[in-house]
């Protein structure tokens, strides 16, 4: 059985504030590692080198619109011959790369697409708009 937490993995971030935006909830979120592995060598890493943040659309709660705010950050490369001198870390389990929506929101959007046989790619994903969605889930 799959456990559900609050936070998208709660094995890659936490829950750092909670507060009210716009026409739903916001959810700030931190990495829980200290460091990141370089995508081109593998190299761990902890020498930060900036931090930005990512806005996400998360699973509604109850009908309420909920947006993360995930506070990410970018690292230099311990590998002195790397290529690849800064990197921003990844973290696969709560969003892709350079998505809009965490996993979980997207896993449930494509399977009420599959549902629905709609395309849920170009659907969901030009339009940029959060989604609200009030599901039911029958066990
Ligand atoms: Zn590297």
């Amino acid at each position: 059985m799959r456990s559900q937490t609050l936070v998208p993995d709660a094995g890659e971030v936490t829950l750092y504030e909670m507060k009210e935006g716009g026409s739903g909830l916001v959810m700030v979120l931190r990495p829980v590692s200290e460091e990141s592995r370089c995508p081109a060598c593998n190299q761990a890493s902890g020498r930060v080198h900036s931090r930005y943040k990512r806005q996400i659309a998360d699973l509604p709660w109850e009908g309420i619109p909920v947006r993360i705010e995930l506070r990410v950050r970018r690292f230099f490369c311990a590998t002195n011959d790397c290529a690849q001198r800064i990197f921003t870390e990844r973290l696969p389990n709560t969003v892709e790369r350079h998505g809009r929506r965490t996993c979980r929101l997207s896993r449930v959007l494509d399977r009420i697409a599959s549902e629905m046989k709609l395309p849920s790619k170009p659907l969901f994903s030009t339009t940029g708009a959060m989604v609200s969605l009030k599901v039911t889930f029958i066990v």
